[in-house]
């Protein structure tokens, strides 16, 4: 028995044998002296099946995954329409007299090793995309058949180096129970699509195509990210029962899907989504999310060489509100710096960047960046129910600056004309210590807070959250982030104002119950954990999760709120 460990992409077990997918050796072969007409022909040619090809996989996807994963398949056909790819190519056909597929594979490898890079891990795994369509058009240059996943026709676990989005689009449920890759990360593709093909998978295990041959029998654990070559009976016995477990978990959670979110004795609270792309929205309506909780805007930023405009920002804005049907989306403006860079802002490096010139107190500083995304934000407004935050805010001139910005913006827009929604409420992130600290003063201004807990635990346990060597000090349940938590929200309720959670810490199930023990009003998550979320809280009393979060409080350690509370949770399921 064997246990290879990777990243659980999407959550399920499968027990299955291993289908081992090998790729298709596309071995090209330069060639010389050869006439560019008939090579630019056979390049148009294997282009056109390649885009008749990639449009048949995005109608299915479409009709099988949905609009969000049909995206990918659209941002191929860029690729293959794209004349700052083809035009090299045909370049180097003309002017080097050289065989079509040499000449795309080294243009295309360029732009890869380019891709690959990049900062952005976004970026990163656009390499994939592009290498995707690489091997598609080459595969019909050198007349190569690709391997045909649509006709795998016995239950098995698919193993491979990784799987592209066609090959995904293609998996067919009924017999690919479960897949596993060496490569990948959280935001690669294979990772993306896994959790809507509704099979478990684990990505990113480095050697799972070294340790498994085709036939062996896998255990795949897409919980605990883990694949078990060889399993032993009891091993196979206690998976299938996990299995099981699982699976009426699932049907617990579906039924929630369109109920409130209430503990047992009927105390209310919100349960919404972290987004990074209008994308996302499907996403969170798919999963019973109330609201936005958390639009990280960032992204429309990143991966690009210039700032997006305020129409493009408007367009992003509108979708998203759009999309949610009148339910509450908070956006967060600009937070960028710290682990998030804009190359083409150009901007210093910093000894601690963390601590530098980052979020709001860029966006105060250039104020022409801030200015066009407030405007575009505004014109959002009429579209739905926008609320507005702003993040790392450590003194209250900064959101009484902010603040302005935004009404002489609003003034402004009004006075051309151009309509914007009545109240919008503002709020802001509670991520530096000095803030929920002085929340009672905050409160006073603010309509709502939303606690960023990834940095408000590194910035008051003085703990980069990116370090490694200091992990252990990144300690959510250290009673002294429990008690910044509860001064936000004591503080925020004394003038009537809500308290949401945006970190990670909003979603663990540890957690949650002291949360709303403490009183918390909005739990801002990833998608995929709300109904989990739903369904453990309809199981807490408010009274039992009050004494729970009071005796936290009391603790003195990390680890004695976590066997508290651990204890508290076990004795629900
Ligand atoms: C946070 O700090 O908790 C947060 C939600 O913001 P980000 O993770 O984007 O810094
Ligand atoms: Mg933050």
């Amino acid at each position: 028995m064997v246990n290879i460990p990777g990243i659980g992409a999407a959550a399920g077990i499968a027990i299955a044998r291993a289908f081992i997918m090998q790729q298709a050796a596309l071995t090209v072969e330069k060639k010389n002296g050869l006439e560019a007409e008939g090579e630019l022909a056979r390049l148009a040619q294997a282009l056109d099946r390649a885009r008749g090809e990639v449009n048949t996989l995005k109608e299915k996807t479409l009709e099988r995954l949905g609009a969000e994963k049909a995206e990918i398949f659209e941002a191929h056909l860029l690729v293959l329409n794209d004349p700052e790819l083809i035009g090299p190519v045909e370049e180097k056909i003309r002017t080097e007299q050289v065989n079509a597929e040499y000449a795309l594979q080294e243009v295309a490898s360029e732009f890869i090793t380019m891709f690959e890079n990049m900062k952005s891990p976004y970026l990163r795994e656009r390499a994939a995309d592009m290498r995707d369509v690489t091997r598609r058009v080459l595969a019909h240059l050198l007349g190569v058949r690709i391997t045909d996943l649509a006709a795998i026709d016995e239950e098995v676990i698919l193993v491979a180096e990784d799987l592209t989005p066609s090959d995904t689009a293609q998996l067919n449920r009924t017999y690919v129970k479960g897949f596993t890759t060496n490569i990948g990360g959280r935001t690669s593709h294979s990772a993306i699509m896994a959790p809507s093909l509704e099979i478990p998978a684990v990505v990113g295990t480095k050697s799972v195509m070294e340790q498994v041959q085709d036939g062996d029998l896998l255990i795949l654990d897409g919980i605990g990210g883990v694949v078990i070559r060889d399993p032993d009976e009891e091993t196979l016995e206690l998976y299938r029962r996990k299995g099981q477990e699982y699976e009426a978990q699932r049907a617990e959670w579906a039924k929630l899907k369109h109920e409130p979110t209430a503990t047992a004795d009927g105390h209310h609270v919100e349960l919404a989504a972290n987004i990074g792309t209008p994308a996302d929205v499907a996403g969170v309506l798919d999963n019973g999310g109330e609201a936005v909780g958390l639009y990280r805007t960032e992204f429309l930023y990143m991966g690009r060489d210039k700032m997006p405009s305020e129409k493009e920002q408007f367009q992003a804005y509108k979708a998203v509100l759009e999309k949610m049907e009148g339910k509450p989306v908070v956006v967060r403006t600009l937070d960028i710096g710290g682990d998030k860079e804009l190359p083409y802002l150009e901007l210093p490096k910093e000894m601690n960047p963390f601590l530098g010139y980052r979020a709001v107190r860029l966006c105060l500083d250039r104020q022409d960046i801030f200015r066009t995304q407030l405007r575009a934000l505004l014109r959002a407004s009429v579209y739905g129910e926008l609320r507005i935050m702003f993040p790392m805010i450590a003194t209250l001139d900064e959101f009484r600056q902010s603040k302005a910005l935004l009404l002489e913006e609003r003034a402004k827009l009004q006075a051309e004309g151009i309509e914007v929604a009545e109240s919008i409420q503002l709020g802001i992130m509670v991520e530096i210590p000095s803030t929920a600290v002085l929340a009672d003063q905050f409160a006073k201004e603010v309509d709502f807070f939303s606690i960023g807990t990834n940095d408000l635990i590194q910035y008051t346990m003085a703990a980069d959250r990116m370090n490694e060597r200091v992990s252990y000090l990144y300690q959510p349940y250290n009673p002294s982030i429990l008690r910044l938590v509860k001064m936000v929200i004591d503080a925020a309720h004394k003038e009537g104002r809500w308290v949401g959670m945006c970190g990670e810490m909003a979603g663990d199930r540890n957690a949650i119950p002291i949360l709303v023990g403490l009183g918390l009003d909005e739990f801002s998550m990833s998608a995929s954990s709300i109904l989990p979320a739903r369904s453990l809280i309809a199981k807490l009393r408010l009274e039992d999760a009050r004494k729970l979060a009071s005796e936290a409080l009391e603790c003195g350690t990390a680890q004695e709120v976590l066997e508290l509370v651990s204890a508290a949770v076990g004795s629900l399921q």
